[in-house]
C-alpha cells in the first residue's frame, strides 16, 4: 500500500474531435489515479489557446459550463500529484505561454534530471521563471530558439533536457507529442471512433472514450498531429528503452495496457512468482486493496490457497483534514481499511501487498489483523525491497525515510510484527513482466539509476 509513493502525473492529448475538450476532461477522470492534487485543460479553437486549471480533483475543477467555454478541435489536459508544501496553482499544468511563434500549452509526466542546470543558465540569459516546475524550462527553449518552425524548436530544446519526460505539446493549429529516449513514463497513441486522435499517459483513457488503441508512442520518438493527416512520426533520439517497472507494480490501473501489456496479467504473474518463491501453509490469501488485489489472485491460483477478502477498504474517506493524535494513531489505517473479522478469525492468512515504504503502515494492518482475530500473519509482497528514490518523475521519500534501505527482511518482519515476510525478488518480478535489466529501470529495488 504506497501511500508514499506517488506518480506525479498524467497526461492527455486530443486532436480532430469536435468536443476535444470533453473527451480530455472524460480522459482526465479515467487517469485520476495518477494525480489528484490539481488538473487543467488547454484546448485551441484554431485562433487562440485557452487554459482553465485549478487544484482539486478532476471533477471539482470543471463542470459543463467551464467546459463549454474550452472550445476547439484540439485540447491537452493533465492531473498532478504534488508534494505537501507544493501546491500553488502556478505550478498546475498546462503551462500556458505567448511567444513569437504564437501560443502554446505544455503538459509533462516526467522529471528532468538536468533541470536545476538548466534552469541557472536560462536565468543568467536573462529568463524569468514563474513556477518551480520544470516544465517550464521547456517553455523557455522553445522560445529562445533561433528555428523558424515550432517543430524544430521542440526538437531542439529537447537535445537541452535530460531525464524523464512523456509531453504533449499544443499551438493554435497542430498539436505534438513525445517520450524521451528512455521511455521512463508511458504514452500510447489511439484512435477515436468517430474521428481524431488521443495520446494518452494510459489506455485506460482510450477505454472511456471509446478509442482503439494504435500504438504507444516510441522513446525519443515525436508525433505530429496536423488537421486531416495522420500523425506524421519524427525519431528525434535513438530508443534505449529503460520503461519504468514501477508502473506494471504500482502505478498503472489493472485495466491499461502499458508498455505493450496488460497491466492485469503482470501483477498475477508477480504474485504467481512469489507463490513459487516464498510458500507457506495457509488457510487464505487475502490483498491489502486495492493494489495488492491481482497479486493476490495469482498467488492463490498458483498456490490453491483460497482467496478471500479479508480487508475492506473504504472509498469515500478522501483526505482528512483530522489528523488522528500519537494515541490515535491507528486510527488513519482503520479509516481506510477495516477487517473482514469473520472470515479471518483464527484463521493462518498470507497478505499480498504490492509494497512497504516506511513500514508503518504495514504494521498497523498486522495489528489490525491480529487485534481482528488472525491467527498468523505472513506478509508477501509483490514487489523487491524499495531502496532507493526516485529521480524519473515519481515522488518518493527520501532515503533515510525507505525502510529497506535502512533494515534487513528479518529486522522489518519484527518490525512490522509479521509472523513471516518474504519479497519478490528482482529477477522474479522481470520475469514475470517479460522484461529484462536492459530494457526497464529498476533503480528503486537495485540503485542502479541510468541518468
Ligand atoms: S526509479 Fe523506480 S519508480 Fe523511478 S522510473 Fe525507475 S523503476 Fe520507476
Amino acid at each position: 500500500m504506497l501511500e508514499n509513493i506517488n506518480e506525479k502525473c498524467a497526461v492527455v492529448g486530443i486532436f480532430g474531435h469536435k468536443e476535444a475538450s470533453k473527451l480530455a476532461y472524460f480522459s482526465l477522470h479515467a487517469l485520476q489515479h495518477r494525480g489528484q492534487e490539481a488538473a487543467g485543460i488547454s484546448s485551441s479553437d484554431g485562433e487562440k489557446i485557452k487554459t482553465i486549471k485549478d487544484r482539486g480533483l478532476v471533477i471539482r475543477v470543471f463542470n459543463e459550463e467551464k467546459l463549454a467555454t474550452l472550445s476547439g478541435t484540439s485540447a491537452i489536459g493533465h492531473t498532478r500529484y504534488s508534494t505537501a508544501g507544493d501546491d500553488s496553482i502556478l505550478d498546475a499544468q498546462p503551462v500556458f505561454a505567448r511567444y513569437d511563434l504564437g501560443e502554446m500549452a505544455i503538459v509533462h509526466n516526467g522529471n528532468l534530471t538536468n533541470a536545476e542546470e538548466v534552469r541557472n543558465y536560462l536565468i543568467k540569459k536573462g529568463a524569468i521563471f514563474q513556477t518551480f516546475m520544470d516544465t517550464e524550462n521547456l517553455i523557455h527553449l522553445i522560445a529562445k530558439s533561433e528555428k523558424e518552425k515550432l517543430v524544430d524548436r521542440i526538437i531542439d530544446a529537447t537535445r537541452s533536457i535530460e531525464g524523464a519526460y512523456s509531453l504533449v505539446f499544443l499551438s493554435r493549429k497542430k498539436m505534438f507529442a513525445m517520450r524521451d529516449r528512455f521511455g521512463f513514463r508511458p504514452l500510447s497513441l489511439g484512435r477515436i471512433a468517430n474521428g481524431g486522435y488521443v495520446v494518452a499517459s494510459e489506455t485506460c483513457a482510450f477505454d472511456l472514450i471509446g478509442a482503439e488503441f494504435i500504438r504507444d508512442v516510441e522513446p525519443g520518438e515525436l508525433l505530429v498531429f496536423e488537421q486531416d493527416k495522420a500523425p506524421t512520426s519524427i525519431k528525434v533520439f535513438e530508443p534505449t528503452p529503460k520503461r519504468c517497472i514501477f508502473e506494471y507494480v504500482y502505478f498503472a490501473r489493472p485495466d491499461s495496457r502499458v508498455f505493450g501489456q496488460s497491466v492485469y496479467q503482470m501483477r498475477k504473474n508477480m504474485g504467481a512468482e512469489l507463490a513459487k518463491i516464498a510458500p507457506i501453509e495457509a488457510d487464505m490469501v487475502i490483498p491489502v486493496p486495492d493494489g495488492g488485489v491481482p497479486s493476490a489472485i495469482g498467488y492463490s491460483q498458483a498456490s490453491g490457497i483460497p482467496y478471500e477478502m479479508g480487508i475492506m477498504r473504504n472509498h469515500y474517506i478522501g483526505r482528512t483534514f483530522i489528523e488522528p493524535t500519537q494515541e490515535m494513531r491507528d486510527l488513519k489505517v482503520k479509516m481506510k481499511l477495516s477487517p473482514m473479522t469473520d472470515t479471518i478469525k483464527g484463521k493462518v492468512i498470507i497478505v499480498i501487498d504490492d509494497s512497504i515504504v516506511r513500514g508503518t503502515t504495514s504494521r498497523r494492518i498486522v495489528k489490525m489483523l491480529k487485534e481482528a482475530g488472525a491467527k498468523e500473519v505472513h506478509m508477501r509482497i509483490s514487489s523487491p525491497p524499495t531502496t532507493d528514490p526516485c529521480f524519473y518523475g515519481v515522488d518518493t521519500p527520501n532515503k533515510e525515510k525507505l525502510i529497506a534501505a535502512n533494515m534487513t527482511v528479518e529486522a522489518i518482519c519484527e518490525f512490522i510484527e509479521a509472523d513471516s515476510l518474504a519479497y519478490l525478488d528482482s529477477e522474479s518480478l522481470l520475469r514475470s513482466v517479460n522484461a529484462t535489466e536492459d530494457n526497464y529501470c529498476t533503480a528503486c529495488f537495485t540503485g542502479k539509476y541510468i541518468v
